[in-house]
């Protein structure tokens, strides 16, 4: 892949989400807890979907899932992209489920179930995606 020519688009950041691509882009994968009942949840959102409550604090992940689901995408076509795109659900060990993409691996090896790990792409303005690679065995 030429990402040395052409770079993913930058994420759009809001006030919501600043705190989670701050991390990515230092190579951390974070998500909110519930500072009330503790549950993990993501993508971010101001209120707990399970308590109701606007108290929160981040948390790291261990970075380790599993592939929940995935497809491949065709077009239409970035050149920021390597084709197929590996658009993937991971399922990760805190139980959130993450959309993202594959990484590292040929089309033929992705399998449902399989475990991954994160690992961070750069974006355009410096800027980092965190995608998943398969997990050492
Ligand atoms: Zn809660």
């Amino acid at each position: 892949m030429a990402d040395d020519v052409v770079s993913r688009p930058d994420p759009t950041i809001t006030e919501d989400n600043e705190f989670f691509w701050e991390a990515a882009t230092g190579h951390r994968l974070v998500a909110q807890r519930c500072s009330d009942c503790g549950v993990v949840r993501h993508p971010p959102r101001p209120m707990c979907p399970h308590c109701g409550s606007l108290a929160t604090e981040v948390t790291e992940l261990s970075g380790r899932g599993s592939v929940y689901s995935y497809a491949l995408l065709h077009h239409p076509q970035n050149p920021a992209f390597e084709y197929p795109v590996r658009a993937a659900l991971v399922d990760l060990e805190e139980g959130i489920r993450m959309v993202t993409n594959l990484v590292g691996m040929e089309t033929a090896e992705i399998e449902i179930g399989m475990m991954v790990t994160v690992t961070f792409v750069p974006t355009a303005g410096g800027n980092a995606v965190p995608v998943f690679e398969a997990a050492p065995r």
